[in-house]
C-alpha cells in the first residue's frame, strides 16, 4: 500500500506593492509575483525583476496594498 504523503502546497501570498523608484522618486504599483520585469515609467530604472516565484523588488517598497 502506498502511503500518501502529506504534500504541502505552497500558497504564496500575492500582494501589490507601492514601490518608489530610487532614482527619480516616481511611484509604481507592482504585483509581488509579476512575470515581467518592470521598469519605472519615468526614468526606465528596473524596479522589479521576475523570478520563478516572488519577484525581486529593486525599488523602495513604501507600502503593501491588498
Ligand atoms: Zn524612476
Amino acid at each position: 500500500m502506498i502511503v500518501k504523503e502529506n504534500i504541502l502546497i505552497p500558497n504564496p501570498k500575492s500582494e501589490y506593492y507601492n514601490v518608489k523608484c530610487t532614482k527619480c522618486d516616481g511611484k509604481t504599483i507592482i504585483y509581488s509575483h509579476t512575470t515581467k520585469d518592470l521598469y519605472c515609467k519615468s526614468c526606465n530604472e528596473l524596479l522589479a525583476q521576475r523570478s520563478g516565484g516572488k519577484a525581486k523588488i529593486l525599488g523602495e517598497i513604501i507600502s503593501n496594498l491588498d
